[in-house]
């Protein structure tokens, strides 16, 4: 499987994950609303038809008779009901007293029992088909066969009287039952069009997730993928670095074992090119070995407090020799205050002694380094300037690339191998500073690491020197 598949089904993979867990998510929480908005609306209505009941009650109930047959009184207090078993053709105004500020009062009706569950009266909007019994349960809900549901509400009557009766043998204490229902048409309607809209906009919400997940997991691939391939990239490099001196090396010793007696007298120089390319691949293998270390940050002790005039006061000394051997005017200037920073100070050195190396390999001769200190705004800054070839501003952006060289030749043949300033630049990264080159062809180059800085100390001073 090539890399491009497997990052594609990693990408799917993870794409139908994300959707699928957001899609659980979204039912959860869309079945959650649902259900809270449903118990919220069904608590509201039997409220309603709580308060109804509970003022019808309150105002009839003072006026009731205790006559088992009311029929004659009913009619003086509900002058607006029906009663049982007499033509009916009353206005339904009673109950639109009751109901006031609620927006459909014919949705309601009323009816009254007597305590042996008999109906005595009704409103004229009652639903026609409901039973003339008593049910004596206080909330029924029932369905008509054309679907429309019914929600009734059944509360006790006390008549004045039956008050004081109550403790009489033979006398109810109750009066009756008050009986209010309601056609749930509204709220049925109501549930239907939340469902609808759950319905169709549901698959709407899972599509989005689907497409946005699909976008996202793609830039979440992204870094990896880049990663990826520059693993990759870097792996290409590396094998093309090490064939180069190591199919060098092979070639003459081959040379060396197939060399006639008469030609010994060039095997000295021989072995001399075999240590040359052995030592390039030690070189290139460390190099190798050591920005790995750096990238996994591998048994890294603690960052200690550095002090960079030592560091660049040390490493002109040391590099002192090569500046005169390659005919370089090496100098440095550093400040009269110790600049100290957090870092490891081999891995300092090292990104120093990779700048000044470079710069006294691309400098012709005569020309000058200079190495120098200084620090400003909570930041310390060593640049290294040269008067040397200089880099060309296309290239600048590459040259931190590994491996990359913009002159290889040449660059082969100082001995380079291309991750110079790639260590430098991870050094510097690790240390929370940044590495920058201003540079053109012919005009020669400045490196300036940007440093935080731990501390300056008042003197302590190494005298300047130059070679
Ligand atoms: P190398 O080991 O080849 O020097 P580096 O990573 O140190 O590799 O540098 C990468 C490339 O950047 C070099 O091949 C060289 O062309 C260019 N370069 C680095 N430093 C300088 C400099 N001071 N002057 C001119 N070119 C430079």
């Amino acid at each position: 499987m090539n890399g491009y598949s497997l990052f594609r089904r990693s990408r799917l993979r993870l794409a139908f994950w994300y959707a699928g867990v957001m899609g659980v998510i979204l039912s959860v929480s869309g079945f959650g609303i649902y259900r809270a908005v449903m118990q919220s609306n069904w608590a509201a209505m039997e409220r309603e038809i709580e308060s109804i009941a509970g003022t019808l009650h309150d105002s009839v109930e003072p006026l009731l008779p205790a006559s088992e047959a009311p029929t004659a009184v009913l009619r003086q207090i509900f002058p607006d009901l029906c009663l049982s078993e007499q033509p009916c053709n009353a206005t339904p105004t009673l109950i639109q007293r009751h109901t006031i500020g609620i927006s459909d009062r014919s949705t309601y009706y009323i009816r009254l029992f007597n305590h042996q569950g008999n109906l005595l009266a009704f409103s004229p909007n009652q639903p026609p088909w409901l039973s003339k019994t008593l049910d004596r349960a206080p909330w029924k809900t029932f369905r008509r066969a054309n679907g429309i549901r019914y929600h009734q509400f059944t509360t006790i009557l006390h008549s004045a009287n039956a008050h004081h009766q109550a403790n009489e043998p033979n006398v109810h204490s109750s009066w009756g039952y008050l009986q209010i229902g309601r056609t749930l048409e509204p709220f049925d309607a109501e549930t239907k069009r939340i469902r609808w809209i759950l319905a169709i906009g549901f698959p709407i919400a899972l599509l989005l997730v689907a497409v946005s997940s699909w976008w996202l997991s793609g830039l979440a691939m992204q870094p990896i993928y880049q990663s990826y391939q520059q693993q990759q990239q870097f792996t290409a490099n590396a094998a093309h670095e090490l064939r180069s001196p190591l199919a060098s090396l092979l070639a003459t010793v081959e040379a060396i074992l197939h060399l006639p007696l008469s030609h010994q007298h060039d095997v000295p120089m021989m072995l001399h090119t075999v240590e040359r390319q052995g030592r390039r691949l030690s070189y290139l293998i460390a190099d190798l070995l050591f920005l790995t270390s750096l990238e996994q940050n591998s048994g890294v002790k603690p960052f200690q407090p550095c002090c960079l005039n030592d560091l660049v006061s040390d490493l002109t000394e040391e590099f002192l020799e090569f500046a005169i051997a390659s005919e370089i005017h090496l100098t440095n200037q550093i400040p009269t205050q110790s600049i100290y920073v957090l870092g490891h100070e081999s891995q300092l050195y090292r990104l120093v002694s990779n700048l000044i190396a470079n710069a006294i390999q691309y400098t012709p001769v005569g020309g000058s380094v200079v190495v120098s200190l200084d620090s400003h705004d909570h930041m310390t800054s060593i640049r290294v300037q040269d008067t040397g070839i200089g880099i060309a501003p296309s290239e600048q952006p590459r040259i931190f690339d590994r491996f990359y060289r913009v002159e290889s030749d040449r660059s082969r043949k100082t001995g380079g191998t291309g991750l110079g300033l790639a260590i430098a630049q991870t050094i510097t990264y690790l240390h929370k500073g940044h590495l920058v080159v201003k540079s053109d062809t012919g005009q020669g180059s400045l490196f300036t690491v940007h440093l935080p800085y731990l501390q300056r100390y008042p003197v302590t001073t190494k005298a300047p020197f130059s070679s």
